[in-house]
């Protein structure tokens, strides 16, 4: 039975178009059971993101509330076909860490070629984590090279929980992507996405789909807080 104890992927209200506070998330991060939640805020480029002095501060939070370890980052936009984000190098370098995401607004629409070249660029950017909601059939890519490069450069793909209720059309994908990972033995985190304080940890559809194609446990860098925070650490080296 796959069990996955950390949220690699959660909004709080500094994105106005999700709706809970950092408290309301770690509580019921507590209340799930989850040992580690990870709050990931979009940056700039999004129109309701939060201005750049949040990603500033994050320093002054708390490392742990209600016996949940917490971990700060953000979910930045892809910007071009090299995989440049939206923030600072220096506030990138001080995350704990760093989900990077095609989103509408910020990526001029382009070809497969073009999105592989982007998710490269993003996966050899070293302050970059996790590759985020891949799976969107809007953005498709040469599955193979870049779950390969993930594996080589020690990057994840994110098996967004979310995807399965918001992006339907790409379940199909995200099925695709978790197989390359688990042919290469590229390691997946399951995300929650969770845009409000009732979807933290929510991985249902997630593990559905995961234990369907038996995905191997040992993949799943996010299973537990210690295997996240050991992950984390040898990307800091
Ligand atoms: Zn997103
Ligand atoms: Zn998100």
């Amino acid at each position: 039975m796959i069990k996955v104890l950390v949220d690699t992927h959660t909004h709080t209200n500094c994105s106005t178009h999700s709706h809970s506070t950092l408290l309301e998330n770690a509580y019921a991060a507590a209340e799930r059971g989850l040992e580690m939640l990870c709050m990931t805020n979009h940056t700039p480029a999004l129109p309701d993101s939060p201005h750049i002095w949040h990603f500033e501060t994050m320093g002054s939070l708390p490392k742990e509330i209600k016996g949940v370890k917490m971990a700060y980052g953000a979910e930045t936009n892809l910007l071009d076909l090299d995989g440049n984000v939206d923030l600072p190098e220096e506030i990138q370098k001080k995350m704990d860490l760093i989900v990077a995401s095609i989103h509408k607004p910020c990526l001029a629409p382009g070809t497969a070629d073009d999105y592989t070249s982007t998710y490269l660029g993003a996966i050899k950017n070293p302050y970059i984590t996790i590759l985020g909601h891949s799976g969107s059939v809007n953005y498709p890519y040469d599955i193979d090279t870049v779950v390969k490069a993930a594996r080589e450069y020690n990057k994840c793909i994110e098996i967004n929980n979310h995807t399965f209720t918001v992006r339907r059309p790409s379940i199909e994908n995200c099925r695709k992507i978790a197989l390359a990972c688990k042919k290469y033995g590229t390691h997946i985190v399951v995300s929650s996405d969770a845009h409000n304080s009732f979807d933290i940890g929510n991985f249902d559809n997630a593990i559905k789909m995961l234990t369907e194609i038996d995905f191997p446990e040992e993949l799943i860098a996010n299973a537990t807080a210690a295997r996240f925070t050991e992950y984390l650490k040898s990307l800091k080296k």
